[in-house]
């Protein structure tokens, strides 16, 4: 089951960006990770670039990711 979530770049655009959860917690180097009950651990922090503009970047936090998870 992939959960989509929803953030705004930093850009002038303010684009809304679809992120896959899954695709994150799948593929993300992990700095200082808290192991969840997938025995994946959570990021505290991941950027990446707006998918429609060049300038923006799009931030998520852990706590944006428990969220979502939860
Ligand atoms: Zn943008």
């Amino acid at each position: 089951m992939a959960k989509i979530i929803k953030v705004q770049c930093t850009g002038s655009g303010q684009h809304v960006n679809e992120i896959d959860l899954d695709s994150i917690l799948g593929a993300t180097v992990v700095l200082h990770g808290t192991p969840i009950d997938t025995g994946r651990p959570i990021p505290e922090r991941i950027v990446r670039r707006c998918d429609v503009c060049s300038e923006g970047r799009v931030i998520l936090t852990r706590e944006m990711i428990e969220e979502n998870l939860y």
